[in-house]
């Protein structure tokens, strides 16, 4: 597991480019999320590291020959630890390479971000208890965790066509989907625009490694095939779902777009902010294939999160948006080692750019829910907002605003920066 803490996370270190040193920045020096950006004039994208409120271009800082971020994702331990070292070397202050690296920053709000990688295969998960507890509470009030959920991590294949980049300003845009929708009254479903828009609120992992067919990874090696983790709004029909999920799930309420956000936070920086990963007293232990005392010690890792809405109303009054909710990705009820062990144990092959979602990150309180239908529970008590408007599902205009950040005591706070999205109308 990426426990390891070395002189990159010493909080003591302080970069030359000034706003790394800011302390609200989400990318000092101990961060170094990798994604991808270029140029206005630019066709092809490059990649490139966050720091403070610059980029540092890999291939003009020559630390890195290819311009293929899922090459780099299949580095190994020892060069990918190195890459990390000489990022952290380069721009601490006093850095020999200040000369070269400087001429490699280019000002974030000068680039556009692309997907942090090329996207494979997408597998979204179900890792929050609470969540699963809630939403199963709506559809049966008598039973709402269903008996699998405390033995197998509970996931489906999704869509990758259709994942978009959260960037700054309205992110990711897309249409209110059209599907079949029948109300509970009706005889027969009709096609028209979905009016119980959501979104979910998760954690994206990105694998690094490839495992060959038929070869399970092993719980103990299962990090070193993840790369690093990103925001992630797995935006939500409920509507259509409801009528079209049964019996083989979610298909076109979830399919017409998802949004990460620009930057792929390592596990490596994320060292500091493990936590031991505990389940409940009376929970039945995993099988052995998803236990390790490793996994038990070190499985979760404290992110704080956060669902921000801003409303076109707000948009037009310079208001930045209202906090929905916050929760912690520690609450999850399965790791993300636990994912990829789960993922490949009947021999499934992971190819490096395949992305997983951790499922809606719902914390034990019903103040942390990560997406309206919980908060608002299912429609029947809409959220009000402080402007005076509420709102049970999304409307068209709303833009969507995740946030995460690690904090401890000890070493300095980094975040993941933001991922956003705008729902707009439906085509006519
Ligand atoms: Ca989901």
């Amino acid at each position: 597991m990426n426990t390891g803490i070395d002189q990159t996370h010493d909080p003591a270190q302080r970069s030359w480019v000034e706003s790394a040193n800011d302390p609200a920045t989400d990318f000092p020096i101990q961060n170094l999320p990798f994604g991808r950006f270029r140029g206005e004039e630019d066709l092809d994208w490059c990649i490139g590291v966050a720091i403070g409120d610059q980029v540092l271009d890999l291939n003009c800082a020559k630390l890195l020959e290819t311009q293929d971020m899922n090459r780099v994702m299949r580095l190994d331990k020892q060069p990918r630890q190195a890459l990390r070292l000489a990022l952290s070397q380069g721009l601490r202050h006093g850095s020999a390479d200040e000369v070269r690296f400087r001429a490699a920053l280019v000002p974030q709000a000068r680039v556009e971000m692309g997907l942090p990688c090329e996207i494979g295969d997408y597998t979204d998960f179900y890792t929050s208890i609470h969540h699963a507890t809630t939403v199963g509470r709506q559809f049966r009030p008598d039973n709402p965790l269903l008996p699998n959920y405390k033995w197998v991590p509970i996931g489906y294949h999704g869509r990758s066509s259709s994942i978009g980049v959260g960037n700054a300003g309205l992110g990711q845009t897309f249409h209110r989907p059209r599907g079949q929708i029948k109300g509970p009254e009706a005889v027969e479903p009709k096609l028209e625009p979905c009016s119980k828009l959501d979104f979910e609120l998760e954690i994206g992992a990105f694998i690094a490694r490839p495992n060959a067919a038929g070869e399970p990874v092993l719980l103990t090696e299962a990090e070193e095939h993840v790369f690093g983790l990103t925001l992630f709004n797995d935006w939500s029909a409920r509507d259509i779902q409801a009528w079209e999920y049964q019996p083989l799930g979610p298909f076109l309420s979830k399919n017409f777009a998802s949004t990460v956000s620009p930057w792929m936070v390592t596990l490596d920086a994320l060292a500091p902010f493990r936590e031991p990963f505990n389940r409940p007293e009376n929970d039945p232990a995993p099988l052995p294939y998803l236990d390790s005392l490793e996994n038990r010690q070190h499985g979760a890792i404290s992110i704080e999160l956060e669902v921000w809405l801003q409303t076109a109303k707000m948009r037009a009054n310079n208001h930045a948006g209202e906090r929905l909710m916050h929760s912690n990705y520690r609450d999850a009820y399965w790791t993300v080692a636990q994912l990829v062990a789960h993922h490949t144990v009947n021999g499934c092959n992971l190819r490096s750019g395949d992305l997983f979602g951790s499922g809606t990150l719902s914390g034990p309180r019903p103040d942390q829910a990560g997406s309206l239908l919980e908060l608002s529970q299912g429609g029947k008590r809409p959220v009000a907002l402080s402007n005076g408007e509420q709102r049970t599902f999304l409307e068209d205009g709303d833009t969507v605003i995740l946030r995460g950040y690690c904090r401890r005591e000890g070493f300095r706070h980094i975040g993941f920066g933001e991922c956003r999205g705008t729902v707009l109308p439906a085509h006519p």
